[in-house]
C-alpha cells in the first residue's frame, strides 16, 4: 500500500533511530536531523517506514494511506 510521510522537523532530537531502519524514507542532514526527499512511500517500504514511525521517541513521522 502507497502511503502519504510528513515529518514535524521542529520536534526531532536527531537520534537517527528512523534513518537506521528505513534509510530509503528518512534521509539525516549534516546536523543529524531528519529530512525526506518526498512524501510518497513505497509499497517496498511500506513496512520498514511505519516501524519507523513507532520507534520515534518524539513522534516526529506521521503516515497516512495514500
Ligand atoms: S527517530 Fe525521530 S527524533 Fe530521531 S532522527 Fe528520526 S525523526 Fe528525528
Amino acid at each position: 500500500m502507497t502511503m502519504k510521510v510528513s515529518i514535524d522537523s521542529e520536534k526531532c532530537c536527531g537520534y537517527g533511530i528512523c534513518a537506521e531502519i528505513c534509510p530509503s524514507v528518512f534521509k539525516l542532514d549534516e546536523q543529524g536531523f531528519v529530512y525526506l526527499d518526498g512524501d510518497v512511500v513505497g509499497d517496498e517500504h511500506a513496512r520498514t517506514a511505519v516501524e519507523a514511525a513507532d520507534a520515534c521517541p518524539e513522534l516526529v513521522i506521521t503516515l497516512e494511506s495514500a
